[in-house]
């Protein structure tokens, strides 16, 4: 039994909703169970395209908000606002001040990040990413899946994306060769081939299987890619959830005077700035110069979310909200008009995979 419900639900009790896992890019797809609308626990929810019939530890044990203390109300510099007045502030605050800077979370949905495109272009600001570790990928798990050699350049795998380690141990179970190039660990030691320093070095001995379906990932996949025509999973995945739709944001510079943090991060110290953050949990430090708006977890809301392949996924509300808390998306729109703007169509539209 699961140790989330143990002794809360009994299994007949439980609503379930299908969703999406957002403990990184993967994007395993999920059940989401609650009891009298509170979220209990998450199950595997079979996707043979993507997770297969797994979840990582990572994903069931530690992205559910349990135990989390929640930002439940609008506040401006720590007192309690209505949402009117923090939305009011917000907006005044980005049009008053001299330079401001919209930053996004790689684990924003696809609709949050249309309306932060459609505020930076009306307010003819820069928006950017954080953290930044975002690439991009072509080919799909399957192709991954269906190498016969697979190439890890420097990627931590097991470490960073989990259930993707996973698919390759399956195409390692049906012949396939892993190659690791760099240093560092791929977490996959012992069905690890072989080792090179370099790509230079794996091509030059001629590795078995070199010739066939090959996927690459990690810094340089690409050069490495076109030199062997390689046709699988090919380029550096972004680690978090959302990161594949983000990697053609710059990263964030956090230098201007008066900032937008939009999403659930632990963002860096902000040294006396003004900001306006958007976020589920409680900022770990205390908020001084803040406006607060309180956005619901993704696993409360709707929106979609595109996986390191691409695929663009839809998450569903499993829980109930959080008192005063909105989606990400219906809350940048409510600042999108606050500031006069008019916010693009935000409902989310994706089927579920
Ligand atoms: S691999 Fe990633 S998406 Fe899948 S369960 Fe683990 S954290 Fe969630």
């Amino acid at each position: 039994m699961s140790r989330q419900y143990r002794f809360k639900a009994r299994p007949w009790d439980l609503q379930r909703a299908p969703s999406v896992c957002t403990g990184c890019a993967v994007g395993c797809n999920i059940e989401l169970h609650a009891r009298d609308h509170s979220l209990q626990r998450m199950v595997p929810r079979e996707n043979m395209a993507i997770n297969n019939e797994w979840l990582c530890d990572h994903g069931r044990f530690d992205t559910l908000p349990l135990g989390t203390e929640r930002l439940r109300e609008p506040s401006i510099d720590s007192q309690r606002a209505s949402w009117e007045q923090a939305l009011d502030a917000a907006a005044k605050l980005l049009r008053t001040s001299g330079r401001a800077e919209i930053v996004a979370s790689p684990s924003l949905t696809n609709e949050a990040l249309n309306v932060l495109r459609a505020i930076a272009a009306g307010l003819g600001l820069p928006l950017t990413v954080w953290p930044a570790k975002a690439g991009k990928t072509r080919g799909s798990i399957a192709d991954l899946v269906a190498s016969t050699t697979i190439v890890l350049l420097s990627l931590d795998v097991w470490s960073e994306l989990p259930v993707l380690a996973l698919r390759i141990r399956e195409a390692l179970t049906s012949g396939a060769k892993l190659y690791f190039v760099g240093t560092g660990s791929n977490g996959l030691a012992r069905d690890t081939a072989a080792t090179f320093a370099s790509a230079d070095e794996l091509l030059a001995s001629g590795g078995e299987g070199l010739a066939g379906p090959v996927s690459i990932l990690g810094v340089g996949a690409e050069d490495l890619a076109q030199r062997l025509e390689a046709t699988g999973l090919i380029g550096q995945p972004p680690s978090a959830a959302n990161g594949y739709a983000m990697a053609e944001l710059p990263e964030a510079s956090f230098r201007a005077d008066a900032l937008l943090l939009a999403g659930n991060e632990d963002w860096p110290a902000l040294d006396g700035k003004h900001a306006v953050q958007l976020r589920w949990a409680q900022p770990a430090t205390s908020a001084g110069q803040a406006i607060l708006l309180p956005i619901t977890h993704p696993y409360e809301q709707t929106g979609t979310v595109t996986n390191l392949e691409g695929r663009v996924q839809e998450l569903r509300a499993g829980g109930k909200v959080a008192d005063e808390a909105k989606p990400d998306w219906l809350a940048l729109a409510e600042l999108a008009r606050a500031l006069g703007l008019a916010a693009p169509q935000e409902e989310p539209k994706a089927a579920l995979a």
